[in-house]
């Protein structure tokens, strides 16, 4: 497929099989990954052990550091303790491959108790000054968009908000303890919720994920670092904006109602007069835009008069178009536009005083470019 391409691959054990029946009845409701430190010390109080260690532990946690045989300066009564009463790491790294471009893609499973392991992708997209993590929400995706791949995988649940945030944890990990990367190590600097799973789809966890990457003992991200990535469940967009404005992006791909019914499937429930009101009033701080991605399908939604849909569909105040070219799969009923069409889009696009962007495709060589996830194990 993607021959000729340098791709480092770390093979990590998978999970034994005996792991699950030796963590069985260990597993519990509490997650490390999802505990604010407030909460954290008033479980410590009630276990009994001194609440100042909450923030040792807490420190450590925000470091990516979730074993705790590496948490030096704890000590070993406390940690018997915390493994007792909860889930100290939610997920295991599997693998982990390297692009030539240097994004990297993780496998993890889900360590979760009475059940067979599930697994679920994220990336790392590092850039100059600045290194995003594409996190997933879902085990796979029931919207169906046709050309998705994610969409093509048999679904397999929502994952918890520990589990969500834990994929950031282990990133960080990651570039902590990777001796070539060790000056990327703090440059976890953007999170968009681009990988498997539609967001919005899994809303309590995804809101209580956002609640704490923003939070002050947590990882302080700032709203403006944080994007969520919908199809268009419009009843959730609306409270995103109400309770967690952060960036929006929408996966428009065509302003046509009837074309997007079977691209974007959930389109036949909350069709584009819905979305439009919806965006109409999501909250925007100052000089931010709304993006409407729109993945440049030949032949499909990349006609002229797609463009003049698209034109008359978008704020050119409150919105710009990217652009994303078709990254294919294995299997895909559709092909990408050419460069020259995606080009002649934008310059329609700019023409019109839009703003439009294409997307550069990152990652495409170890399939971890959008829409390309689909957790290996299927
Ligand atoms: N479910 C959410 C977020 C995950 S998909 C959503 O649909 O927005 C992230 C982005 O990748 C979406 O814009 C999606 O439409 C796009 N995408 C999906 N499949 C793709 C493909 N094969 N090539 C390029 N982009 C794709
Ligand atoms: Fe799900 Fe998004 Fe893929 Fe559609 S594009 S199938 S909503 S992950």
């Amino acid at each position: 497929m993607f021959t000729g391409v340098k791709v480092a691959k770390v093979m990590r054990p998978t999970l034994p099989n005996s792991w699950l029946a030796a963590n069985i009845g260990r597993m519990h409701t509490l997650s490390l990954a999802s505990l604010s430190l407030t909460e954290l010390q008033t479980h410590m109080k009630s276990w009994a052990l001194p609440a100042f260690r909450a923030k040792q532990i807490i420190d450590w946690r925000n470091k990516g550091i979730l074993s705790l045989a590496a948490m030096k300066n704890v000590p070993n009564n406390v940690k018997v303790i915390l493994e007792e009463k909860m889930n100290i790491e939610s997920l295991q790294l599997v693998t982990r491959q390297k692009s030539s471009d240097g994004t990297r893609k993780y496998l993890f499973a889900l360590k979760r108790e009475n059940q067979a392991l599930k697994h679920i992708e994220s990336v790392l997209i590092p850039d100059v000054g600045r290194g995003t993590v594409c996190i997933s929400s879902q085990a796979g995706c029931v919207l169906d968009c046709p050309f998705c791949h994610t969409g093509t995988q048999k679904f397999e649940g929502n994952l918890t908000a520990a589990e969500i945030l834990a994929q950031v944890l282990a990133v960080k990990h990651d570039l902590l303890t990777d001796p070539m990367q060790q000056d990327l190590h703090n440059q976890v600097t953007h999170i968009v919720y681009m990988g498997m799973g539609e967001p919005l789809a899994n809303e309590d966890a995804v809101f209580q994920s956002l609640e704490l990457l923003m939070a002050e003992d947590y990882l302080h991200l700032s709203r403006r670092r944080i994007t969520v990535s919908t199809s268009g469940l419009v009843p959730q967009i609306e409270r995103l904006g109400e309770k967690y404005p952060v960036n929006l992006a929408i996966s428009l791909h065509t302003a046509d109602n009837t074309l997007r019914d079977r691209l974007v499937p959930i389109n036949q429930k909350h069709d584009l007069s819905k979305l439009r009101q919806c965006l109409n009033t999501y909250p925007l701080t100052k000089k931010r835009h709304i993006t409407l991605e729109y993945v440049m399908l030949e032949g499909v939604n990349d006609r002229d008069e797609d463009l003049q849909a698209l034109l008359k569909f978008v704020h050119p105040d409150r919105e710009r178009v990217n652009l994303i070219r078709f990254n294919t799969y294995p299997g895909s009923e559709f092909a990408g536009s050419s460069t020259e069409r995606v080009n002649q889009f934008a310059k329609g696009l700019i023409s019109q005083g839009i703003r439009a962007t294409v997307r550069r495709s990152r990652g495409d060589d170890i399939m971890a470019a959008c829409g390309q996830l689909k957790t290996a194990k299927q």
